[in-house]
């Protein structure tokens, strides 16, 4: 291991080198199903044929040419995701954190337009949206913010699921609430769906913007292309990354055109956002996903993957609950998850956690029932039959 990278991950001792489809190999050769999909990333699992000729051609063509430019790549891809979400504009950056920094931007800027400044974004506790300042700071989890004083102002926390404390948290400072459908990061919590209802009509009434982080949920992950369209609703402001790219860094901000007004000419920027490599890469994702139903594949491979883990429940009493959307699937533990997610790694299943005690299982959209049902054997066999007692 390098002395010179910096310190900042805590790294598992394997390296990949290889991968295809949903398996991949490391640098002995040792093969492995991948249910990590790098975070949620690797939408159509590792060495698509499509999107590696998508971006070889490219490559061969133009990498990048700045904004000053117009991009057709660019303009293709955001005319499609405007059509799949209904919302009008699309603005693209590089990461999901960047693309909640732009959403924060716009919400301020929306209000400073109107001659009314707001300042305020309500989030969710234990939501996850982004390492940088603002964006961490809107993150309902302690740990990420420590010792990093002092935190930008402006952003409020309330339950997540809690209707009731999200009307009074809103007053005349609130410019918008951003919120995960499904919380990723924070151990896998879907959002109930009537209180996304309730929450798309109180914003509504309040004229405030309802801002949803599909960063890790959106391009087909839950079974729909966006975890939104499972609560009937559409938000005004929609962030994603993740799995946009495929693997390639890619993110975007999308907004419904009078939101996207406030952001004009020299308002927010970004060099590499939006090149024609990354949106490239994104046209042949959503390519594949329409071609091959990743949409219904993740819908139902998840269904199986959930029933799956409910079976093995009841002979393995150390998992206690398990929850869901589509192919991003929590199943919580009476023990830490650090150790059974080393014993599967060392028995050939990739997989990562959400919190201390939750499995995380993210596996690439073109999952087979084969591999779902090969990941269950073998978890069945790295999870003890009892709950251990917890060392005290
Ligand atoms: C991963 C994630 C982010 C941050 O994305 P980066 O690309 O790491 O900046 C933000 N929001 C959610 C919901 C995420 O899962």
């Amino acid at each position: 291991m390098s002395d010179h990278v910096m310190n900042t991950y805590a790294r598992w001792p394997v390296t990949l080198v290889r991968g295809e489809g949903c398996r991949v190999w490391d640098d002995a050769g040792r093969e492995y199903l991948d249910f990590v999909s790098g975070i949620a990333v690797n939408t159509l699992g590792h060495a698509h044929p499509r999107l590696a000729r998508a971006l070889c051609d490219q490559a061969g063509r133009m990498l990048h040419c700045s904004n000053l430019f117009r991009i057709p790549e660019q303009e293709a891809l955001a005319d499609r995701l405007a059509s799949l979400s209904g919302l009008d504009r699309v603005f693209f950056c590089n990461s999901g954190a960047e693309a909640n920094e732009a959403a924060i931007k716009l919400a301020r800027k929306y209000w400073h337009d109107r001659g009314s400044p707001r300042r305020t974004i309500i989030t969710a506790t234990r939501s996850f949206h982004g390492r940088t300042l603002n964006t961490l700071t809107a993150t309902g989890q302690d740990k990420v913010k420590t010792g990093f004083d002092p935190l930008p102002p402006g952003f409020v926390h309330v339950p997540f699921g809690d209707i009731a404390a999200m009307t009074r948290a809103v007053d005349d400072h609130t410019a918008a609430v951003l919120l995960e459908p499904v919380q990723g990061e924070g151990g896998v919590h879907p959002a109930d769906a009537a209180w996304l209802r309730a929450v798309r009509k109180l914003c509504k009434d309040a004229g405030i913007l309802l801002m949803l982080d599909e960063v890790q949920t959106g391009i087909g992950r839950t079974g729909a292309m966006f975890a939104f369209e499972h609560a009937g609703i559409r938000p005004d402001v929609l962030t994603l990354a993740k799995g946009l790219g495929g693997g390639v860094p890619i993110g975007a901000m999308l907004a419904r055109e009078d939101a996207a007004a406030a952001l004009g000419p020299g308002s927010h920027g970004s060099t590499f956002g939006g090149n024609p490599l990354s949106c490239r890469a994104a046209l042949a994702v959503l390519d594949v996903i329409e071609e091959e139903g990743l949409v219904a594949n993740a819908r139902e491979q998840g269904a199986r993957l959930m029933l799956g883990l409910k079976a093995l429940a009841r002979t393995r009493p150390v998992i206690v609950d398990v929850r869901g959307a589509g192919l991003l699937v929590g199943a919580e533990l009476a023990v830490d998850a650090a150790e059974i997610i080393t014993r599967c790694r060392e028995a050939g299943l990739l997989l990562l956690s959400a919190g201390p005690k939750v499995l995380r299982f993210l596996p690439p959209l073109n999952v087979t029932a084969a591999e779902i049902d090969r990941a269950l054997t073998v978890l069945g066999e790295c999870l003890p039959a009892q709950a251990k007692e917890r060392a005290s």
